[in-house]
């Protein structure tokens, strides 16, 4: 029982913040979690709390980085397996690197859109062949507010987060002219309590950098990792099996 009963969820960059927090929602209302991350002890941390929560074989770990093709094709096999099957991808892995337009690098540029981007890409283009076994299912995109609005020192951020919103669209678009009862949909959080908010942190102090932060949110506070897991746990249910193809902003009232 549960509102995810049954999903076989993948779940990238699942040690961090954001993908923990999705993983033990979805895990409370009845899916089994494969875990991928770059960071494999943490993952495999993870899947043995849940566990041991849950019972065993209710999560799972699997070293992956996102940017590697040969690495998805074996994960995505190795979940299938430990699983039965495959309903629901997560692209969650991402990262940030700062610097205005003449300050960053081309190496960082690269990175971020490999990490934040092609993640997406090769996911999705690997992990079709297993989800259309197991329709109805759906992708979930982790994009951000800042895929959507621009700041003045994140354009390689700004970028790839624009980049994921778009092909999310693209990929439901496929999925429907496909015929498969597979639905793509982005997510775009603002700041949420999480340590890819590590950097400003160090900046400000703690305390002050979450202020900062806050007074730009309407609502008055920055996010918490749950309330982005609730939003997944309706994309990921069939509760939303009209949409595809939309964006999900959860942000506080930011970019109202
Ligand atoms: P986080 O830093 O806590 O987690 C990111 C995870 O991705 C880490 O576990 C890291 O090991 C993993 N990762 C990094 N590079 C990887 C690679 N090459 N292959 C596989 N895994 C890799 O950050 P988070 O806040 O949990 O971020 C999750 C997602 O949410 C990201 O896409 C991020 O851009 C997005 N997001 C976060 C916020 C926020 O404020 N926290 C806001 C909007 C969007």
């Amino acid at each position: 029982t549960g509102r995810v009963a049954g999903k076989k969820v993948f779940i990238t960059g699942a040690a961090g913040g954001l993908g923990s927090a999705m993983a033990r929602a979805l895990v409370a209302e009845g899916a089994v979690v494969s875990l991928a991350d770059i960071n494999h002890g943490g993952v495999q941390d993870l899947a043995a709390e849940i566990n041991l929560g849950f019972g065993e074989g209710n999560a799972f770990a699997f070293p992956l980085d996102v940017t590697k093709e040969d690495q998805w094709i074996y994960a995505l096999e190795e979940a299938d397996v430990a699983m039965g099957g495959i309903s629901v991808l997560i692209n969650n892995a991402g990262i940030s690197r700062g610097g205005d337009i003449e300050q960053l690098t081309l190496d960082d540029w690269k990175l971020v859109m490999s990490v934040n981007v092609d993640s997406v890409f090769l996911g999705t283009k690997h992990a079709l062949r297993y989800m259309r076994q197991n329709q109805p299912g759906s992708i979930i995109n982790v994009s951000s507010i800042a895929g959507l609005i621009a700041a003045h020192n994140s354009p390689a951020y700004n970028a790839s987060k624009a980049a994921v919103w778009l092909l999310s669209k693209g990929i439901a678009l496929h999925c429907a002219k496909q015929g498969l009862d597979i639905r793509s949909n982005s997510i775009h959080p603002t700041f949420i309590d999480t340590p890819i908010l590590d950097p400003i942190r160090q900046q400000f102090g703690k305390a002050e950098a979450e202020a900062k932060l806050a007074r730009q949110i309407p609502i008055g506070r920055i996010g918490d990792p749950s309330d982005i897991a609730n939003a997944v746990l309706y994309l990921a249910s069939d509760e939303s099996r009209f949409m595809t193809g939309a964006e999900l902003k959860l942000d506080g009232g930011i970019s109202a």
